[in-house]
């Protein structure tokens, strides 16, 4: 359920809401908007009576919601949720660029990086830690060291850090060193993970499971915000499909498909999306013609010699032209 407040309803109108909705062993989402605050109920089994919040001061109206996804859903928060990570935002019009190395090699590669992520402009720095790899024996990534050099580039850069966690026990870790909890591909489904992401003050990048359906990426979303965490970018990065020409199909119609239904802003990832460094920078240009609100891709400073992904992966040349060419593009249709 879904409980619209009047325009103007006073902050001691709202908690009298949240009071009645805790009363009855529910859990209260206040999302304030523009002109009016909404109040999304979940924990309910069945449905809730309309008639027990109908007649409380301040509100204008009490609405079933039929969907299944609800605090991600436009019906609750009308207008564009802009994400906030350390102060650097993310959503509502602005173009957000996120680069870095796929996996964070030595503090050497990932300051080089860095250097070259700070030098186009960008306020975001990637690197995996954690790798979830598809073989037991690929590189994994250098753990909590990885972390420390990730909090030295944030220091040193003035770049906000995203990475993954895998698990619940590296959200520990990854909270203690990062601005933005990356839940990757593989994990979109992982309801436990999910859950602790919900309970972290630090946002989070959703990535689209590789077969995901928009519904079930929306549900991912939604068991993080029910644990009262709103702050959610989500991250097309492709779909598995019969395609053999690239490593994933990157599904760029999911991006107006997520922002007609949803208030969360939707980012690109033309790195994994593709696979192939030819195709990246084609794509991370349509990822931002069909108005994403970023886009995500891998640098390396000699992607041949990378530990994972150096086959996606831009030089810092490439990734220089990319980042003009997509803010031009930016400039047109904002
Ligand atoms: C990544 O971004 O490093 C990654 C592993 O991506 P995905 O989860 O989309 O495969
Ligand atoms: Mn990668």
């Amino acid at each position: 359920m879904l409980i619209v407040m009047n325009v103007g309803a006073t902050q001691r109108e709202i908690d009298g809401v949240v009071c009645a909705i805790e009363s009855l062993g529910f859990r209260a989402h206040p999302m304030p908007g523009a002109s009016r605050t909404a109040i999304g109920v979940t924990g309910n089994q069945g449905a809730v009576d309309i008639g027990h919040f109908e007649n409380l001061p301040g509100v204008a109206e009490a609405v079933r919601v039929t969907k299944p996804y609800k605090l991600t859903s436009r019906d609750l928060r009308p207008e564009p949720t802009i994400v906030d990570v350390g102060g650097a935002k993310i959503g509502g019009g602005s173009l957000t660029i996120i680069a870095g190395p796929c996996a964070i090699e030595s503090r050497e590669q990932a300051f080089s990086v860095a250097e070259a992520v700070q030098r186009s402009g960008a306020q975001f720095f990637r690197g995996g830690a954690f790798k979830p790899r598809t073989s037991p024996y690929a590189f994994a990534g250098l753990g909590e060291e990885g972390l420390k050099i990730l909090a030295e580039v944030r220091e040193k850069f003035g770049l906000r850090v995203v990475t993954e966690a895998l698990d619940e026990s590296t959200v520990d870790l990854v909270e203690k060193y990062a601005d933005m909890i990356q839940i990757g591909s593989r994990n979109m489904q992982n309801f436990t993970l999910l859950r602790r992401a919900g309970r972290s003050r630090l946002p989070v990048l959703l990535k689209r499971g590789m077969a995901a359906t928009l519904e079930e990426w929306l549900l991912a979303a939604e068991y993080v915000m029910s644990e009262g965490n709103y702050q959610i970018v989500l991250c097309e990065r492709g779909v598995r499909t019969f395609a053999q020409h690239s490593r994933n199909t990157l599904d760029l119609a999911a991006v107006p498909a997520v922002r007609r239904i949803s208030h969360l802003p939707v980012i690109v990832d033309a790195a994994h999306g593709t696979g192939r460094n030819y195709m990246v920078t084609p794509l991370a240009r349509a990822g931002v013609a069909v108005a994403a609100d970023g886009i995500m891709v891998e640098v390396h400073p000699r992607p041949d010699e990378a530990l994972s992904d150096g086959a996606q992966t831009l030089t810092f040349d490439e990734y220089e032209q990319m980042v003009k060419q997509v803010r031009a593009i930016h400039e047109v249709i904002a």
